[in-house]
Order: structure tokens, then sequence, then C-alpha cells
């Protein structure tokens, strides 16, 4: 069986800390995140495409524009969650850690809550490191 595979990059910068990380990302400090999502198809829609790209940028980068983008994302447990939320400074609060792969997860699900097929995310923490989700 044939399949069809778009993939759409996006970039966002976040902050983030690791609890319970014994190097240093137990620290607050920031990445220029590059995000790849995957949307697959076995069938073209009309207009030959998966999905316009311009849809998957409209989904994904709308959601992670409004919750993502230039926040600080923590663990439900740090303690900087109060101290951000009290200087009214945007954060996003996760039930785990903010490690790429949970972050990659969060997006994935919430791509797919939206309606996209999508079959893997990958975040590149750095231009070296990334981490895959996918079901
Ligand atoms: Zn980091």
């Amino acid at each position: 069986m044939a399949e069809y595979k778009i993939t759409k990059a996006i970039e966002f910068c976040y902050g983030h800390r690791l609890l319970n990380h014994k190097g240093k990302c137990r620290y607050l400090h920031g990445h220029n995140g590059h995000l790849e999502i995957d949307v697959t198809a076995c069938d073209l829609d009309d207009l030959g495409m998966v999905r316009d790209f311009a849809d998957v940028q409209e989904t994904v980068k709308g959601w992670i524009d409004q919750n993502l983008d230039h926040r600080m994302i923590l663990n439900k447990d740090d303690v900087f969650v109060s101290v951000f939320e009290s200087a009214q400074e945007p954060v996003f609060v996760l039930d785990d850690n903010p490690t790429a792969e949970n972050i990659a997860r969060l997006i994935y699900e919430q791509a797919e809550s939206q309606g996209l097929a999508v079959s893997e995310v990958r975040l590149w923490e750095t231009p070296t490191s990334y981490a895959t989700y996918r079901k």
C-alpha cells in the first residue's frame, strides 16, 4: 500500500529546566527549538495534496505561538511555576519533566486533537539532538 507523507518545519523558542537531572539541564536555560511534523495519507485530496502546508502551519504553529513560544515550560512540581506566575511571566506547565521527548508528545497530541493525520513529531532541541514521538 502506498503512502504519502509531508513534513512541515516550525521554529520556536522556549525555556525550561529538568527536575532531578544531575547535569546542567537542572538549571533554567533556553533553546531555539526546531520542530518537524509529519502528516501522512494513503490518498491525496482533490488538489493532489496530503494536506496544505499552510493548514499544518496555521494549526500547529498557531497553537505553539499561543502556548509554548517564548515561554518557560516547567514541570508542575517545579517551585518556579509559582514564581513565574506571580511575576506574570508566561509559563506552560507539564505533568512531566519538559524534555524534548515530552514536548514532542504534547505537540503530537495537540495536532492530532485538531484533526491533523500526524504520524510523527521530531523536536530538535539543539542542532545535534532531537527527540521523536509517534504512536
Ligand atoms: Zn534544555
